[in-house]
C-alpha cells in the first residue's frame, strides 16, 4: 500500500499506520462498479489512490443527481461502518483507478484502540457532509454553466486534464437534460477552455474555467483545508 497517494492515509501517524497497512488489499477501482446501493450494509472501507467513486441519489422517476465526489482526499465507507449505519447513497465508480480497501469489521476494532484515527474518519465525514450540502445548494441555485465548471474542476484535481466521460453521463451526474449540458460545452469549447469528441473532454485553460465557475469548488475546499491542515496527523 502506497500511503502518500491518499491523502488520509498521509496523515495516520507513521506507528499506527504500519499497524493499519497490513490489513490493506490494493483492488481496482472499475469504471461503472457499484460500490454500495442504498440500504446495503458497508463490508468494506476504500481508500482511493486513484480514480473517482461517486455517491449518487436516484430519484424514483429515473433520474439521479450526484451528491459528493471522493477521490484521493478521503474515503467511502468508514464513517458508516464507524456508526454501525447503512447505505443511504448509490455509490458507484465513475473514473477507474487503485484503492487500497478494508474490512469494515476491522476498521472499527481499530478506530476502537486508535482514537486519533476514529477523529480523522469522524473529520472526513463532517467534510463529506459539508460537501453534500454544498451540493444541494449549488443544484439549486447556480447555472448549468457555472456548475459544469464547478464539475470540471473537480474532476480535474482528482483525474487530471483528459477526462472520460460522456455529456449524457454529465448530465445525469448533474440533474439536468443533456441539451443543456451540450449548450454548455459548445460554449466552453468556443471559448479555448475545452475540447470535447464523443466520450472525452480535454481540460484545455483551467484559469477560464475557474473563473466561470460557482464559487462551491472553492468552498469545499476550505472546509477540507481547515480539516486536514499539511503536515499535522
Ligand atoms: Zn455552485
Amino acid at each position: 500500500m502506497r500511503r502518500h497517494e491518499n491523502s488520509l492515509l498521509s496523515l495516520i501517524e507513521p506507528a499506527m499506520y504500519e499497524e493499519l497497512a497490513k490489513h490493506a488489499v490494493v483492488v481496482d477501482l472499475v469504471q461503472g462498479d457499484v460500490l454500495a446501493d442504498v440500504h446495503d450494509t458497508i463490508d468494506k472501507v476504500y481508500f482511493p489512490h486513484s480514480g473517482i467513486i461517486s455517491s449518487v441519489v436516484e430519484l424514483a422517476g429515473g433520474g439521479a443527481i450526484e451528491t459528493g465526489m471522493i477521490g484521493r482526499d478521503g474515503e467511502f465507507g468508514a464513517g458508516l461502518v464507524l456508526d454501525d449505519k447503512i447505505s443511504v447513497n448509490h455509490v458507484a465508480v465513475q473514473v477507474g483507478g487503485f484503492a487500497s480497501t478494508f474490512d469494515a469489521k476491522f476498521i472499527n476494532q481499530f478506530a476502537e484502540r486508535h482514537p486519533a484515527f476514529r477523529r480523522l474518519m469522524m473529520s472526513y465525514e463532517h467534510f463529506h457532509l459539508a460537501q453534500v450540502q454544498q451540493t444541494a445548494a449549488c443544484n439549486a441555485v447556480h447555472s448549468v454553466q457555472a456548475r459544469t465548471c464547478k464539475w470540471l474542476l473537480r474532476m480535474r484535481e482528482l483525474a487530471g486534464d483528459e477526462l472520460t466521460v460522456t455529456q449524457q453521463f454529465l448530465a445525469q451526474m448533474m440533474g439536468v437534460r443533456r441539451t443543456s449540458v451540450t449548450g454548455v460545452a459548445i460554449e466552453l469549447q468556443k471559448a479555448g477552455m475545452i475540447s470535447h469528441s464523443r466520450g472525452r473532454i480535454q481540460i484545455l485553460d483551467v484559469e477560464k474555467i475557474r473563473r466561470w465557475a460557482c464559487e462551491c469548488h472553492e468552498d469545499v475546499q476550505h472546509h477540507y483545508d481547515r480539516l486536514f491542515p499539511p503536515n499535522v496527523g
